[in-house]
């Protein structure tokens, strides 16, 4: 027999965990029956972010404001670090830009967290809530959508029933597949590649992007004087600097960023993400939403992906609040087109950036670097960066701004 839930999320990663926490903590309904079902078991994912994970994730000024709303905030301040300046340069070009936030009368714009704290918070937090059932591991390999439920089913034939079914089971969603929903993709023949450093001078929580000639490199503060890197390079570069020693890596690295923090001391181990665009042509069918990179998988070149899946959720959890489930696809309807245009900008966002940044035409090389000399003389341009850093879009829903939907 099929155990019935409310609200099934498959997908126990950043999304699929934050998603379970904001449904159980913030809706009048928290008698929802909640199940997230994760392929992985938990122990596995747990120790794959201690050990292998490597990212430092940006978060937005309105997701640190969600995150905190949802009781989050206490636990991941502990290793957050508060991106208070952005320093813009390219190798090869004299001058900069910064930005500052008391410019913008705002605390920061946005904090940096070690994905792994990020990860393991938001699993604790999961099991401390009574609404939440963990299925894990049990891996989805079927799925029947009916009028008024949606069954799952395991391949050892274990099957869930469940009203709404929110698919966040990542870039290669199997739920998408077997739903037909076709996907719009772009290999960007790129890898981006993760890690730390240990510098020899303090960061002044600054945040440092820089356009070099294997691709854009970002050095984002961390807790003393490390920094989190991401630098993303042509496919094979990747490959070959992966290959290289911990002083080799340490020598590239300092010789594309320059001596702005003094001398690298020492850096961690490096772990490398292939790069692609993907984009949903659907993001809701019959009781059925996708969310995360199920839905939207971006270039992390402006640390969105989250973030955007972060406004998602909390337009989602809003319109879910204000009515129970039974006229579920109107609410889904009304949220694909709410989250339309905000998604539709961000994807068109991160793609022209990491277009602009690694474009070889002399042309488009040469606006680059007026845009970025002239950045903080164009308040358009300007306000842009900064909003997309912010994560303003969507900011009159109640989690973005810090505040539960039912205090
Ligand atoms: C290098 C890099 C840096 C980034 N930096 C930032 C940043 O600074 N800021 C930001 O906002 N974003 C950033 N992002 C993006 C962010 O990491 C993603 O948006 C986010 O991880 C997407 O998470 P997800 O939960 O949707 O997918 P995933 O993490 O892929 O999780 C999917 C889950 O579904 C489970 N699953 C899959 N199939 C099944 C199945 N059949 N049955 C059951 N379970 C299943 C998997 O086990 C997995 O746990 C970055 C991304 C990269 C690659």
């Amino acid at each position: 027999m099929a155990s019935h839930y409310d609200i099934a999320v498959v997908g126990g990663g950043l999304v699929g965990s934050s998603l379970a926490i904001a449904l159980a903590s913030s809706l009048t309904s928290s008698s929802y029956k909640i199940v997230l079902i994760d392929s992985q078991p938990l122990a596995d994912i747990q120790l794959k972010a201690d050990s292998l994970d490597g990212r430092s994730i940006a978060l937005a000024l309105s997701s640190k404001k969600m995150l905190y709303a949802l009781g989050l905030w206490d636990n991941l301040q502990e290793h957050a670090t508060a991106i208070k300046k952005i320093h813009i340069s390219d190798q090869g070009r004299f001058g900069a830009t910064r930005l500052d936030s008391t410019r913008y009368a705002v605390e920061s714009f946005g904090y940096l967290v070690p994905a792994d704290h990020l990860i393991n918070t938001l699993n604790n937090q999961v099991d401390s809530l009574d609404n939440v059932t963990r299925l894990q591991p049990y891996k989805v390999s079927a799925i029947e959508n009916h009028s008024n439920h949606v069954i799952l089913k395991q391949n050892d034939g274990e099957t869930v029933q469940a009203t709404l079914l929110i698919a966040a089971d990542g870039a290669n969603s199997f739920i998408r597949k077997a739903l037909g929903i076709g996907l719009e993709e772009k290999q960007y023949q790129q890898s981006a590649i993760v890690g730390s450093v240990e510098c020899e001078q303090a960061h002044n929580n600054t945040a440092y992007e820089r356009f070099t000639e294997e691709g854009p490199l970002a050095l984002l503060p961390r807790e003393g004087n490390r920094c989190g890197f991401i630098w993303m390079n042509p496919t094979e570069a990747a490959e070959n600097h992966l290959t290289l020693s911990d002083q080799a890596f340490k020598d590239k690295l300092q010789q594309a960023f320059g001596f702005r923090l003094g001398h690298f001391q020492s850096v961690s181990k490096r772990f490398a993400y292939p790069l692609a665009l993907l984009m949903s042509h659907q993001r809701v069918q019959q009781r059925v939403v996708l969310i995360g990179n199920a839905a939207q998988t971006l270039h992390p070149i402006a640390g969105q992906g989250l973030n955007l899946a972060l406004r998602d959720i909390a337009e989602l959890v809003e319109l879910l609040n204000e009515n129970d489930l039974q006229n579920v696809d109107e609410k889904l309807d009304i949220y694909a087109d709410k989250r339309h245009p905000d998604i539709e900008k961000t994807i068109r966002f991160t793609d022209r950036l990491n277009f602009l940044f690694n474009t070889d035409y002399p042309v488009l090389k040469q606006s680059r670097g007026l845009g970025l000399a002239m950045l903080g003389a164009i308040p358009v341009l300007e306000e842009r960066i900064v909003k997309q850093n912010l994560g303003e879009s969507g900011s009159n829903v109640s989690l973005l701004r810090g505040h539960m939907i039912n205090p």
